[in-house]
């Protein structure tokens, strides 16, 4: 996945409109919110794992399409934060290596 070249898209698609004016840090973290309630609305009242992968497998565009907003509006956010969503994400897998051993989280499955 190529998020610089996708994050130029979406620069040029929001300063066509003239919306970065809205695009505050709190509005960006909201957004984030909405959308991944958004996605977690199309497991509402599922019962067990059984119609959840069925909710994956008939809802797929949708879930495609909530998804694609999270990711749209984290790379919005870390752009005008001044952050490398790749780099954050590198770091944090590397913390969370540290932090959970697997060893330990096998021992407790
Ligand atoms: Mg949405």
């Amino acid at each position: 996945m190529d998020l610089e070249s996708i994050l130029e898209d979406l620069r040029q698609f929001r300063d066509k409109r003239d919306w970065l004016k809205f695009h505050t840090p709190k509005n960006l973290a909201i957004s984030i919110a909405i959308e991944a309630c958004e996605l977690l609305e199309l497991f509402q009242w599922t019962r067990d794992l059984e119609e959840e992968k069925n909710v994956l497998e008939k809802r797929r565009s949708e879930i495609a399409d909530e998804v694609a907003d999270i990711l749209i509006y984290l790379l919005f956010l870390c752009d005008i934060a001044g952050l490398d969503l790749e780099k954050a994400v590198r770091e944090k897998i590397a913390k969370n290596e540290e932090r959970f051993s697997a060893e330990v989280s096998f021992e407790k499955r």
